[in-house]
Protein backbone atom coordinates (compact mmCIF):
# COMPACT_ATOMS: atom_id res chain seq x y z
CA UNK A 1 0.00 0.00 0.00
CA UNK A 2 1.19 3.42 -0.98
CA UNK A 3 1.50 6.05 2.13
CA UNK A 4 -0.68 8.10 2.86
CA UNK A 5 0.49 11.93 1.68
CA UNK A 6 -1.13 14.71 3.56
CA UNK A 7 -1.45 17.88 2.45
CA UNK A 8 -3.66 21.22 2.64
CA UNK A 9 -2.35 23.37 -0.59
CA UNK A 10 -4.81 26.34 -0.56
CA UNK A 11 -5.36 28.73 2.26
CA UNK A 12 -4.89 32.15 3.74
CA UNK A 13 -3.06 34.39 6.05
CA UNK A 14 -3.22 38.20 7.45
CA UNK A 15 -1.28 38.51 4.26
CA UNK A 16 -4.78 38.86 2.52
CA UNK A 17 -8.21 38.34 4.14
CA UNK A 18 -7.17 35.14 7.10
CA UNK A 19 -7.22 36.13 10.54
CA UNK A 20 -4.12 34.44 11.47
CA UNK A 21 -0.61 35.10 10.92
CA UNK A 22 1.80 33.14 8.36
CA UNK A 23 3.41 31.84 11.58
CA UNK A 24 0.42 30.47 12.80
CA UNK A 25 -0.58 28.79 9.88
CA UNK A 26 2.96 27.21 9.88
CA UNK A 27 2.62 26.09 13.47
CA UNK A 28 -0.90 24.69 13.06
CA UNK A 29 0.20 22.62 9.74
CA UNK A 30 3.26 21.35 11.76
CA UNK A 31 1.15 20.54 15.05
CA UNK A 32 -1.15 18.55 12.18
CA UNK A 33 1.42 16.77 10.76
CA UNK A 34 1.05 17.84 7.36
CA UNK A 35 3.67 16.50 4.46
CA UNK A 36 2.69 19.29 2.09
CA UNK A 37 1.75 22.73 2.91
CA UNK A 38 0.88 25.73 0.76
CA UNK A 39 0.08 29.67 1.79
CA UNK A 40 -1.97 31.20 -0.72
CA UNK A 41 -2.94 34.41 0.01
CA UNK A 42 -5.22 36.37 -2.99
CA UNK A 43 -3.02 38.23 -5.20
CA UNK A 44 -0.01 38.29 -2.56
CA UNK A 45 3.22 35.79 -1.89
CA UNK A 46 4.35 38.26 1.33
CA UNK A 47 2.57 35.57 3.82
CA UNK A 48 4.45 32.86 2.28
CA UNK A 49 7.92 34.64 1.72
CA UNK A 50 8.16 35.90 5.73
CA UNK A 51 7.56 32.33 6.77
CA UNK A 52 9.99 30.40 4.28
CA UNK A 53 13.28 30.20 5.80
CA UNK A 54 11.42 29.59 9.33
CA UNK A 55 9.40 26.66 7.18
CA UNK A 56 13.10 24.93 6.44
CA UNK A 57 14.02 25.11 9.75
CA UNK A 58 11.15 23.24 11.26
CA UNK A 59 11.80 20.96 8.22
CA UNK A 60 8.25 21.04 7.00
CA UNK A 61 7.66 21.30 3.32
CA UNK A 62 5.98 24.37 2.42
CA UNK A 63 5.37 25.12 -0.97
CA UNK A 64 5.03 28.32 -2.32
CA UNK A 65 1.69 29.03 -3.43
CA UNK A 66 -0.68 32.17 -4.26
CA UNK A 67 -4.50 32.55 -4.70
CA UNK A 68 -4.83 34.74 -8.17
CA UNK A 69 -7.49 36.16 -8.84
CA UNK A 70 -8.70 36.38 -12.93
CA UNK A 71 -11.19 36.98 -15.12
CA UNK A 72 -12.75 34.57 -17.70
CA UNK A 73 -15.73 35.34 -19.80
CA UNK A 74 -16.81 37.94 -17.56
CA UNK A 75 -16.68 35.77 -14.84
CA UNK A 76 -14.03 35.99 -11.62
CA UNK A 77 -12.34 32.51 -11.38
CA UNK A 78 -9.48 32.33 -9.31
CA UNK A 79 -6.60 30.09 -9.87
CA UNK A 80 -4.06 28.82 -7.07
CA UNK A 81 -0.75 28.68 -8.54
CA UNK A 82 1.90 26.69 -6.79
CA UNK A 83 5.95 25.96 -6.62
CA UNK A 84 6.33 28.36 -8.99
CA UNK A 85 10.07 30.41 -8.00
CA UNK A 86 8.97 33.48 -6.25
CA UNK A 87 11.67 35.66 -7.71
CA UNK A 88 11.27 34.19 -11.40
CA UNK A 89 10.32 37.77 -13.31
CA UNK A 90 6.97 36.53 -14.45
CA UNK A 91 5.95 35.87 -11.43
CA UNK A 92 7.01 39.74 -9.34
CA UNK A 93 5.73 41.13 -12.49
CA UNK A 94 2.10 39.20 -12.20
CA UNK A 95 1.72 40.10 -8.34
CA UNK A 96 2.53 43.94 -9.39
CA UNK A 97 0.40 44.25 -11.67
CA UNK A 98 -2.32 42.21 -9.60
CA UNK A 99 -1.75 44.22 -6.43
CA UNK A 100 -2.07 47.70 -8.64
CA UNK A 101 -5.32 45.78 -9.81
CA UNK A 102 -6.49 45.09 -6.72
CA UNK A 103 -5.79 49.06 -5.71
CA UNK A 104 -7.72 50.27 -8.49
CA UNK A 105 -10.61 47.68 -7.71
CA UNK A 106 -10.87 49.18 -4.40
CA UNK A 107 -11.26 52.64 -4.69
CA UNK A 108 -14.22 51.90 -7.92
CA UNK A 109 -15.67 49.84 -5.32
CA UNK A 110 -15.48 52.45 -2.55
CA UNK A 111 -17.10 55.46 -5.27
CA UNK A 112 -19.83 52.68 -6.51
CA UNK A 113 -20.71 52.07 -2.53
CA UNK A 114 -20.53 55.92 -2.11
CA UNK A 115 -22.82 56.66 -4.77
CA UNK A 116 -25.09 54.77 -2.72
CA UNK A 117 -25.22 56.45 0.52
CA UNK A 118 -22.13 54.81 2.37
CA UNK A 119 -19.18 56.74 3.82
CA UNK A 120 -16.13 54.40 3.69
CA UNK A 121 -12.81 55.83 3.55
CA UNK A 122 -9.78 54.26 1.85
CA UNK A 123 -7.59 55.40 4.70
CA UNK A 124 -9.05 53.81 7.24
CA UNK A 125 -9.56 50.49 5.69
CA UNK A 126 -6.22 50.44 4.97
CA UNK A 127 -5.37 51.26 9.07
CA UNK A 128 -7.24 48.30 9.72
CA UNK A 129 -5.86 45.43 6.72
CA UNK A 130 -2.02 47.05 7.68
CA UNK A 131 0.18 45.50 5.55
CA UNK A 132 -1.94 42.73 3.38
CA UNK A 133 -3.74 43.51 0.88
CA UNK A 134 -7.32 44.83 0.80
CA UNK A 135 -10.15 42.64 -0.66
CA UNK A 136 -14.17 42.66 -0.27
CA UNK A 137 -14.39 40.99 3.22
CA UNK A 138 -11.93 44.18 4.86
CA UNK A 139 -14.63 46.26 3.22
CA UNK A 140 -17.50 44.06 4.70
CA UNK A 141 -16.10 44.07 8.05
CA UNK A 142 -16.03 48.23 7.41
CA UNK A 143 -19.61 48.15 6.48
CA UNK A 144 -19.85 46.38 9.73
CA UNK A 145 -18.37 48.61 12.26
CA UNK A 146 -20.22 51.56 10.73
CA UNK A 147 -23.62 50.25 11.21
CA UNK A 148 -24.42 49.85 7.59
CA UNK A 149 -25.12 46.10 7.66
CA UNK A 150 -25.92 43.61 10.47
CA UNK A 151 -22.88 41.26 9.27
CA UNK A 152 -20.11 40.59 6.64
CA UNK A 153 -22.99 37.83 5.45
CA UNK A 154 -25.13 40.55 4.79
CA UNK A 155 -22.25 42.85 3.08
CA UNK A 156 -22.35 40.14 0.58
CA UNK A 157 -25.25 38.96 -0.05
CA UNK A 158 -26.63 42.79 0.02
CA UNK A 159 -23.48 45.13 -2.22
CA UNK A 160 -20.46 42.47 -2.45
CA UNK A 161 -21.52 39.76 -3.76
CA UNK A 162 -21.56 37.87 -7.40
CA UNK A 163 -23.85 40.52 -9.73
CA UNK A 164 -24.01 42.91 -6.88
CA UNK A 165 -22.74 46.88 -7.16
CA UNK A 166 -19.14 46.25 -5.11
CA UNK A 167 -18.31 42.89 -7.09
CA UNK A 168 -15.76 44.57 -9.37
CA UNK A 169 -13.87 42.39 -11.41
CA UNK A 170 -13.08 43.73 -14.70
CA UNK A 171 -9.58 44.88 -13.96
CA UNK A 172 -8.41 41.48 -12.88
CA UNK A 173 -5.40 39.64 -15.35
CA UNK A 174 -7.24 37.40 -17.90
CA UNK A 175 -6.94 33.66 -16.87
CA UNK A 176 -4.92 32.83 -19.92
CA UNK A 177 -2.44 35.82 -19.43
CA UNK A 178 -2.30 34.60 -15.22
CA UNK A 179 -1.89 30.25 -16.26
CA UNK A 180 1.03 31.57 -18.25
CA UNK A 181 2.23 33.46 -16.08
CA UNK A 182 2.55 30.95 -13.18
CA UNK A 183 3.83 28.47 -15.77
CA UNK A 184 6.86 30.61 -16.94
CA UNK A 185 7.84 31.29 -13.07
CA UNK A 186 7.93 27.44 -12.96
CA UNK A 187 4.94 26.71 -10.95
CA UNK A 188 2.04 24.51 -11.77
CA UNK A 189 -1.77 26.18 -12.19
CA UNK A 190 -4.82 24.93 -10.51
CA UNK A 191 -8.55 25.84 -10.52
CA UNK A 192 -9.90 26.48 -7.15
CA UNK A 193 -12.87 25.39 -5.87
CA UNK A 194 -14.61 24.68 -8.54
CA UNK A 195 -17.60 24.16 -7.52
CA UNK A 196 -18.13 28.18 -6.24
CA UNK A 197 -18.81 29.70 -9.57
CA UNK A 198 -22.14 27.93 -10.18
CA UNK A 199 -21.45 27.35 -13.92
CA UNK A 200 -23.19 24.78 -15.54
CA UNK A 201 -21.71 21.94 -16.55
CA UNK A 202 -21.25 22.59 -20.18
CA UNK A 203 -19.68 25.65 -18.89
CA UNK A 204 -17.07 24.24 -16.69
CA UNK A 205 -15.99 22.02 -19.08
CA UNK A 206 -15.31 24.96 -21.32
CA UNK A 207 -13.71 26.48 -18.69
CA UNK A 208 -11.75 23.49 -17.87
CA UNK A 209 -10.87 23.10 -21.56
CA UNK A 210 -9.66 27.04 -21.78
CA UNK A 211 -7.93 26.60 -18.74
CA UNK A 212 -5.99 23.46 -20.22
CA UNK A 213 -5.14 25.14 -23.47
CA UNK A 214 -3.29 28.45 -21.47
CA UNK A 215 -1.05 25.74 -19.77
CA UNK A 216 -3.36 24.58 -16.54
CA UNK A 217 -2.32 21.26 -15.12
CA UNK A 218 -4.63 21.01 -11.96
CA UNK A 219 -8.21 21.55 -10.45
CA UNK A 220 -9.09 21.01 -6.55
CA UNK A 221 -10.48 17.84 -6.41
CA UNK A 222 -10.89 18.45 -2.39
CA UNK A 223 -11.88 21.89 -1.66
CA UNK A 224 -13.02 22.09 2.16
CA UNK A 225 -16.14 21.15 3.34
CA UNK A 226 -17.80 18.98 0.64
CA UNK A 227 -20.08 16.88 -0.17
CA UNK A 228 -18.66 13.46 -1.67
CA UNK A 229 -20.72 13.88 -4.90
CA UNK A 230 -18.84 16.75 -5.68
CA UNK A 231 -15.44 15.27 -5.40
CA UNK A 232 -16.73 12.59 -7.57
CA UNK A 233 -17.97 14.65 -9.76
CA UNK A 234 -14.80 17.00 -10.47
CA UNK A 235 -12.24 13.78 -9.37
CA UNK A 236 -14.30 12.17 -12.89
CA UNK A 237 -13.54 15.32 -14.67
CA UNK A 238 -9.80 15.21 -13.62
CA UNK A 239 -9.40 11.89 -15.02
CA UNK A 240 -11.34 13.28 -18.21
CA UNK A 241 -9.18 15.71 -18.87
CA UNK A 242 -5.73 14.68 -17.64
CA UNK A 243 -5.62 17.24 -14.81
CA UNK A 244 -3.81 16.43 -11.59
CA UNK A 245 -5.62 16.72 -8.13
CA UNK A 246 -5.25 19.18 -5.17
CA UNK A 247 -6.72 19.49 -2.29
CA UNK A 248 -7.39 22.91 0.15
CA UNK A 249 -8.53 23.82 2.82
CA UNK A 250 -9.05 27.37 2.05
CA UNK A 251 -9.08 28.23 5.53
CA UNK A 252 -9.46 32.06 6.24
CA UNK A 253 -10.19 31.65 10.33
CA UNK A 254 -10.60 28.86 12.86
CA UNK A 255 -13.97 28.46 14.05
CA UNK A 256 -16.31 29.49 11.44
CA UNK A 257 -17.67 27.27 8.24
CA UNK A 258 -15.54 25.38 6.33
CA UNK A 259 -12.74 23.44 8.32
CA UNK A 260 -9.26 23.49 9.80
CA UNK A 261 -5.92 23.71 8.51
CA UNK A 262 -5.06 20.06 6.86
CA UNK A 263 -8.80 18.42 8.21
CA UNK A 264 -9.67 16.91 5.43
CA UNK A 265 -10.37 13.60 3.65
CA UNK A 266 -7.88 12.17 1.18
CA UNK A 267 -8.21 12.46 -2.04
CA UNK A 268 -9.60 9.81 -3.95
CA UNK A 269 -7.60 7.19 -5.40
CA UNK A 270 -8.25 7.05 -8.59
CA UNK A 271 -6.95 10.61 -9.29
CA UNK A 272 -3.30 11.90 -9.87
CA UNK A 273 -2.03 14.20 -6.54
CA UNK A 274 -0.57 17.60 -8.07
CA UNK A 275 2.35 16.74 -6.07
CA UNK A 276 3.33 14.14 -8.95
CA UNK A 277 4.57 17.40 -10.64
CA UNK A 278 6.31 18.63 -7.61
CA UNK A 279 10.03 17.72 -7.57
P1 LIG B 1 -11.73 39.58 -3.11
O1 LIG B 1 -10.40 38.92 -3.05
O2 LIG B 1 -11.69 41.00 -2.72
O3 LIG B 1 -12.42 39.37 -4.44
O4 LIG B 1 -12.65 38.88 -2.02
C1 LIG B 1 -12.98 37.52 -2.18
C2 LIG B 1 -13.05 36.85 -0.83
O5 LIG B 1 -14.23 37.24 -0.17
C3 LIG B 1 -13.15 35.34 -0.94
O6 LIG B 1 -11.89 34.77 -1.02
C4 LIG B 1 -13.81 34.99 0.37
O7 LIG B 1 -12.84 34.93 1.39
C5 LIG B 1 -14.71 36.17 0.63
N1 LIG B 1 -16.10 35.94 0.22
C6 LIG B 1 -16.56 35.76 -1.03
N2 LIG B 1 -17.90 35.61 -1.04
C7 LIG B 1 -18.30 35.71 0.23
C8 LIG B 1 -19.56 35.65 0.89
N3 LIG B 1 -20.69 35.48 0.19
N4 LIG B 1 -19.59 35.78 2.22
C9 LIG B 1 -18.45 35.97 2.92
N5 LIG B 1 -17.23 36.03 2.37
C10 LIG B 1 -17.15 35.90 1.04
MN1 LIG C 1 -10.66 34.89 0.71
MN1 LIG D 1 -11.13 31.72 -3.85
MN1 LIG E 1 -9.02 30.91 -1.11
Amino acid sequence: MTQQIKADLHSHSTASDGVLSPDELLQIATDNQLDLFAITDHDTIAGYLSVREQAKAIGIRLIAGMELSTLWSGIGIHIVGLNFDPTHSAMTTLVQYQTNARIARTEKILQKLAKIGFELDLSTLQSSVGEGVIGRPHIAQLMVEKGYVKDTNQAFRKYLGAGKIGDVKNGWISLSDGVKAIRDSGGVAVIAHPNHYNLTRMKLLRLVDEFIGAGGQGIEVISGKQHRDITEKIAAIANDKGLYASIGSDFHRPLSYGVGVGELPPLPDNVTPIWDLFD
